[in-house]
């Protein structure tokens, strides 16, 4: 069975169609970017994924349940966009206060060394630099060891040494064997790390396929 499935996911906001019979599956290991511009209902495939939003039809199923089940959601590592974190801890601080809520988190130090965090230990976050925080989303991601990983837009606004930095990072998580979904809007972002690459545009599947495939059709 596929860690992740849509089938058929449509999502309507008013009069907007985000989603309009939307396919994709994940499987063990996997990653999947989800590419396509600004508007074209990647953000909302990924809210159908980790629960926050209900299909209005079709199917969604994560990890043989259904995400809006906390202990199917419970097992999701999920990195968005915007950092919804209070500012006055500090990076350590955020690190056991998330670990504190599973089973059989990752040791912290071992988190810190995986994102090159250490040195900013008790940097706060307000204090951290683009890159710094991007890392610090991901490390809070994957600390409770998730069985798959949803990673939004990570790159957008970094440099291309942060840029870089980052790739390394999830390159090395796939080395573990761990799965993600992945928005981009770039093809060169899904070409250096996915498996798979769907490509969507108005809420539908405009193509599928290896990165190279998906590159020669371009
Ligand atoms: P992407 O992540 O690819 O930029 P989104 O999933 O955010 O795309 O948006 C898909 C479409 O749905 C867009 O037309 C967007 O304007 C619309 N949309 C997204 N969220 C909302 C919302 N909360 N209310 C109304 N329209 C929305
Ligand atoms: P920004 O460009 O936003 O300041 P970066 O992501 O480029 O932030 O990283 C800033 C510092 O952290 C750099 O000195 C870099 O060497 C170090 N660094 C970044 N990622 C890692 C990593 N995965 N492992 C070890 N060190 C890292």
């Amino acid at each position: 069975a596929p860690l992740a499935e849509l089938r058929g996911a449509s999502k309507r906001y008013g009069a907007t169609m985000a989603l309009e019979g939307l396919d994709f599956r994940v499987g063990r290991g996997e990653i999947v970017a989800l590419l396509g511009p600004n508007g074209a209902g990647k953000t909302t495939a990924l809210g159908l994924l980790n629960g926050r939003l209900s299909a209005d039809s079709g199917r969604v199923s994560l990890l043989g349940g259904d995400p809006r089940d906390w202990r199917v959601r419970q097992r999701l590592g999920v990195m968005l966009q915007e950092a919804r974190l209070p500012d006055q801890l500090r990076v350590g601080e955020y690190l056991q206060l998330f670990a504190s809520h599973y089973p059989e988190p990752r040791p912290i130090d071992e988190v810190l060394a995986l994102t090159g965090l250490e040195a900013l230990v008790s940097r706060r976050h307000d204090a951290l630099s683009g890159g710094e925080q991007r890392r610090l989303q991901f490390a809070l991601a994957i600390i409770g060891r998730p069985a798959l990983l949803l990673v939004d837009e990570p790159t957008v606004g970094l440099d291309i040494e942060a840029r870089q930095r980052f790739w390394q990072l999830i390159r090395r998580l796939r080395g573990e064997g761990l799965a993600m979904v992945l928005t981009t809007h770039y093809l060169d972002e899904a070409d250096a790390l996915a498996d798979r690459i769907v490509v969507i545009g108005s809420g539908r599947v405009l193509a599928e396929g290896t990165p190279a495939g998906i590159k020669a059709r371009a």
